[in-house]
């Protein structure tokens, strides 16, 4: 690309020699790999999912985790979600990966419920599977795959995936919640925060932002932000999850405005899921719920 690009600079200049700047041509070529990379990072299993731990306030346990991909590339190492989700995005290629994240995280999650944790798994959706008409039968077929059960999965989801909604997407909410699938607003207050789908969608849990979370121990206005949006959910009946809480003191004033779950570094970081298992038990030894044997 560089040289192609000289080419016509040469022959449309005068001798005016035209620099075509090294990092745009960099950038190009970087994001170019990367995005052939990446349809081969399926098929050869680079892909592997995390999990990170929330903590529910009531009883103090930790009966969910969010699922979190992370690609493992093999010339150029760890390549983060925030780098190559919005790129997977453009291409489409988001729907196969989404379904790939999808369906491990069920049937691993199955394996933890098998062994006696009764604990729910959160799972990111990008706008573009959300508006995908194919979301509800790639959802239930996932499902009955794995034998996970239904009204264990939350399906988080953006702001952006509910601007301007319309019937098909209330429909697509609505079949997902009949089948007692949770619905999550991830990242809130950081998009279109409108207060027209928070009236008509029957979702379950709003996710205050993290950057909220930041700035809510010094910042006047992170915490009336954050004090806000509880006070709307509790008066819509949705719970709060708070992300991003790094520090004892962030948790306990969550804890004191009404939060219901909290995420973040200070309790863990994403783990593996063969560290799930290790981690429900050490922090709850003997609290963890036990399942019917025959649900496999
Ligand atoms: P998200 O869904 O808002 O996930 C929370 C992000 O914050 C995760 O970053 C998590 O590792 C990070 N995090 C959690 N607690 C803390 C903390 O205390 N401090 C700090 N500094 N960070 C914390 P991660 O795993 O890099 O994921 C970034 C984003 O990529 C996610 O944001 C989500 O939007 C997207 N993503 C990740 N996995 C998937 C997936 O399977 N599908 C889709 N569509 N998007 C995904
Ligand atoms: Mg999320
Ligand atoms: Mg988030
Ligand atoms: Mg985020």
């Amino acid at each position: 690309h560089a040289d192609t690009a000289m080419y016509h600079a040469k022959d449309e200049g005068r001798n005016n020699c035209q620099f075509y700047s090294s990092t745009f041509t960099h950038q190009a070529e970087k994001r170019l790999n990367l995005e052939n990379g990446l349809r081969n990072a399926l098929l050869q299993n680079q892909f592997f999912l995390v999990y990170q731990p929330q903590m529910d306030i009531a009883t103090g346990k930790f009966l969910s985790v969010e699922a979190l991909i992370r690609w493992q590339h093999p010339a150029q190492g760890f390549i983060s979600p925030l780098d190559f989700i919005p790129l997977a995005e453009e291409n489409g290629l988001i729907i196969p990966i989404g379904e790939w994240a999808l369906r491990t995280a069920c049937a691993e999650a199955m394996e933890w419920l098998k062994k006696g944790f009764n604990i729910r798994v959160s799972v990111n959706l990008s706008p573009l599977q959300f508006k995908n008409p194919d979301l509800v039968k790639s959802v239930m077929g996932i499902l009955s795959e794995t034998g996970f059960p239904p009204s264990n999965l939350v399906l988080e989801v953006t702001e952006s995936a509910l601007m301007d909604y319309n019937a098909e997407i209330l429909n697509t909410i609505n079949t997902l919640r009949s089948h007692n699938i949770e619905i999550s607003l991830d990242d809130f207050g950081t998009g279109y925060s409108s207060m027209n789908y928070l009236m008509h969608l029957p979702i379950n849990n709003i996710k205050v932002d993290k950057s909220f979370v930041d700035g809510m121990l010094d910042d006047g206005k992170s915490l009336a932000i954050i004090r806000s949006i509880i006070s709307l959910s509790k008066n819509l009946n949705f719970t709060v999850t708070a992300e991003g809480i790094e520090l004892l003191e962030q948790a306990n004033v969550l804890k004191k405005l009404g939060c219901d779950y909290l995420q973040g570094y200070y309790f863990s970081k994403p783990v593996r899921s063969g560290e799930v298992t290790d981690f429900l038990r050490k922090q709850h030894p003997i609290e963890t719920v036990q399942i019917p044997r025959n649900t496999s």
